[in-house]
């Protein structure tokens, strides 16, 4: 069991890399606490595989620092760092039966033999594989393999950590969804560290405490989905979570509004402060489709806006409106009023952020 600390880390595949666009992880220090259920959330390419191979070992980082707790791991094979990976597709020898691909983890190890079945018949059972226990690997559907190579994973619960590369890409929506659940109960019987990768946020958030959102080779938050959804630390943040992602207006700021196309919208003034003092001219709000008011009549505080379209998702309905000649989303609730041409629209100054440079500012959190 181990804290897994980042230091100083990059990494690029590019041996003449100069440019930052040139490293596949962007210099970054980070903590993976022991014990946790972190994902590591972002687009194809954002450099979250190259860090899953970097915390195991399969790839030497290029610049900077692997610890394990207080250990510099750097120099130390897969095998010796002691922990479990699961990957996108199966791993599993297929000539041998299930029993003993589960069982191959353990006798590696030196496990004493009469310790093994057990082991073994606890995973399966999570798994659901115990009645292929005696099959061989090859005769097995793609799920199954898949189960199988998880189960590999799975089995040791010695090991430091348990990193999951997009381990249910191959599997069939329901089974998923059964899977990620059983994932999250051996994360809580074994309080193993587990990292589990994905480009799906509500795989993310329905496994994991607290999320790493990857884009273009860095953390830009690690946070819960909570604070994901409320406050996200970066556009890309607002932009990849949710559905649909946080509206972003590029405004100008004076000390109690941000300007948008000839509308002045009230701000918090601390974040106004913030992106003065920045001196930046790429200056955004951000608000999320959840907490902009809608009225279909209207009032003292709100903004007279052209409705575009409103979309009708079952439970709830996005409105699409113009505010400047932009096109703005906002989400209605099932019993609200859904205005027709005109809607009267507010942005409660709580949830308007401000970004400078992409990034959120005002320290108004706590
Ligand atoms: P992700 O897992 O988030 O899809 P990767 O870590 O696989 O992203 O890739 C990050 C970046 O590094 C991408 O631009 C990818 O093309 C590049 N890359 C990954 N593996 C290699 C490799 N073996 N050689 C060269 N470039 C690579
Ligand atoms: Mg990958």
């Amino acid at each position: 069991m181990a804290e897994i600390i980042l230091r100083s880390l990059a990494h690029t595949y590019d041996a003449k890399a100069g440019a930052d666009s040139d490293y596949a992880i962007r210099q970054m220090d980070h903590v993976w606490h022991q014990g946790g259920a972190y994902a590591l959330l972002g687009p194809s390419g954002c450099g979250k595989s190259t860090m899953l191979n970097i915390i195991s070992g399969l790839l030497s980082p290029s610049e900077g620092e692997v610890l394990f707790d207080t250990e510099r791991v750097n120099e130390l094979s897969p095998e010796e760092r002691n922990i479990a990976q699961v990957f996108q597709f199966p791993v599993v020898y297929d000539t041998m039966t299930v029993y003993d691909n589960l069982a191959f983890p353990l006798k590696n190890i030196g496990m004493a033999k009469h310790l093994i079945p057990a082991k073994v018949h606890e995973v399966a059972d999570i798994l659901e594989l115990t009645s292929v226990l005696h099959r061989k690997a090859k005769n097995l559907s793609a799920d199954e393999k898949q189960k199988v190579s998880m189960g590999r994973g799975l089995v040791r619960d010695d090991v430091s950590a348990i990193l999951f590369d997009e381990p249910l890409t191959v599997i069939d929506p329901q089974l998923k969804w059964k899977l990620r659940r059983k994932l999250k109960q051996i994360h809580e019987r074994f309080n193993i560290t587990m990292i589990y990768v994905t480009h799906d946020q509500l795989e993310a958030s329905t496994f994991a405490e607290k999320i790493a959102v990857m884009y273009d080779g860095q953390i830009v938050q690690f946070g819960t989905p909570r604070e994901l959804f409320e406050r996200p630390a970066h556009t890309f943040v607002g932009f990849f979570i949710g559905s649909p992602g946080m509206n972003f207006l590029e405004v100008t700021v004076d000390e109690h509004n941000v300007h948008f196309s000839g509308l002045r919208i009230p701000a918090n003034p601390r974040r106004l402060q913030s992106a003065i003092a920045s001196g930046s001219s790429n200056i955004k709000a951000g608000i999320r489709p959840e907490f902009i008011h809608v009225w279909d009549e209207p009032n003292d505080e709100a903004f007279e806006v052209e409705v575009q379209d409103v979309e009708d998702l079952g439970t709830y309905r996005i409105l699409s409106f113009y505010l400047g000649g932009q096109i703005v989303r906002a989400r209605l609730n099932e019993d609200q009023n859904i205005p027709s041409q005109k809607a009267y629209v507010s942005f409660p100054e709580q949830w308007l952020n401000i970004y400078v440079d992409e990034y959120r500012v005002g320290d108004d959190d706590e």
